[in-house]
């Protein structure tokens, strides 16, 4: 769990400065939420140094931060980040879902960017302390949440290329509304091999801001020619890797009666998801069809949709839990996939198994009441 040798912050040492009451904003209404521009009235603060290790957390009202122009993070992009959510239950109980694999990947990258490390447990006391502190932001309405974006950067103030021994990290809150207003409407993605998002022996495995500002400019090309999402693929034979920023499933027919439900696995290459994670359990738990975390190509995706099984392909991840593909143009086709056209599609019933868990419809261990 905690692995450096620099003692933890502790959750205990906490000092929250409140936004005095005059200065509490107004909270949109959620019809008007667009994701990621409305931000809650606190904000969470930890600074790092080398001399005398992790600072005592501040919780205070949201600021702007001020950095040396110098600062490793605006020079060599030394930063990651993650995503999660709190929900507000139909009991009114406010949940984190697993949020314990969230902190487990941040310290995973804090280490890979010679960021400090940090006891898991302690930053999830205090998520819990600053979601309660903001109770009042996270949505009532079903369907919407409390995104929570944990992040570090490197704060030391000189230009040399070395390891920061100064950082920060920081944690804000938005209220997001419902990916899906009315129903799922099916993506459209652009499949262009000359491009890839990551490689063998890269970070791709690794939530860190890096690997997102050279994919925006190709989000930028698929838009230009009506697509929704890029569909990132790697290597001569074109296997599928995520799409956009989520993990990739395919769901495929293998005749005589036999399903499959197909992931590319965790070589390196792939973010590992909390939502992939958890789709892959529950399908484990009911014993449909087969669930294979193996390599799959473009190749194969054309065969299975000439022959007729190529059920469902989605995309899965934490913003909309599931995202129904529609089509993929790739090479001059476009290959038509009927995701939400069958009875009862498995990309539904992923979508509703996890939201019962996460809004407390049904209890589970994969939730942490704040
Ligand atoms: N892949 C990438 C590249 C991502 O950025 C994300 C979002 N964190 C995911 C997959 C999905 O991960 P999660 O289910 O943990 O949100």
């Amino acid at each position: 769990r905690f692995m450096s040798s620099v003692p933890s912050f502790k959750a205990s040492d906490l000092h929250i400065d409140f936004c005095p009451p005059e200065q509490l904003k107004s909270k949109p209404a959620v019809k008007d939420l667009v994701f990621g521009r409305n931000f809650t009235d606190h904000m969470l603060k930890i600074y790092y140094n080398d001399q005398s290790g992790w600072g005592k957390p501040r919780i205070t009202p949201l600021q702007d931060l001020r950095l040396h122009p110098a600062a490793k993070v605006l020079h060599y992009a030394v930063e990651l980040f993650e995503g999660m959510k709190a929900f507000r239950g139909v009991d009114d109980e406010i949940r984190l879902f697993r949020p314990g694999k969230n902190m487990e990947r941040m310290n995973r990258t804090a280490a890979r960017s010679s960021l400090p490390t940090f006891d898991s447990e302690e930053l999830i006391k205090l998520l819990k302390k600053i979601i309660s502190i903001d109770q009042e932001w996270v949505p009532h309405t079903e369907s919407s949440s409390l995104y929570i974006r944990p992040t570090m950067i490197g704060t030391e103030p000189t230009l040399g290329v070395q390891r920061p021994t100064e950082a920060l990290l920081f944690v804000i809150l938005c209220p997001v509304g419902p990916y899906f207003a009315s129903g799922f409407k099916p993506v459209s993605l652009l499949a262009d091999p000359q491009y890839v998002r990551a490689w063998p022996g890269g970070v791709g495995m690794m939530k860190m801001g890096s690997n997102y500002g050279p994919t925006l400019e190709i989000q930028k090309q698929a838009e230009a020619r009506s697509l929704h999402q890029v569909l990132w693929l790697f290597g001569p034979e074109h296997r599928i890797t995520e799409v956009g920023a989520m993990n990739i499933m395919v769901f495929l027919d293998k005749g005589n009666g036999e399903r499959e439900l197909v992931t590319p696995p965790l070589d390196g290459l792939i973010l590992p998801g909390v939502t992939r994670d958890s789709i892959l359990s529950l399908a484990r738990q009911w014993k449909e069809f087969t669930v294979s975390e193996r390599d799959i190509t473009m190749a194969e995706i054309v065969q299975a949709k000439s022959e007729g099984k190529l059920l469902e392909m989605f995309g899965a991840g934490t913003a909309a839990v599931v995202t129904p593909v529609g089509e993929i143009h790739y090479e001059g086709q476009v290959i038509k996939i009927p995701t939400m056209e069958h009875e009862n599609p498995l990309t539904q019933r992923f979508f509703d198994a996890i939201k019962d868990i996460q809004y407390g419809r049904v209890k589970s261990e994969w939730t942490v009441p704040i």
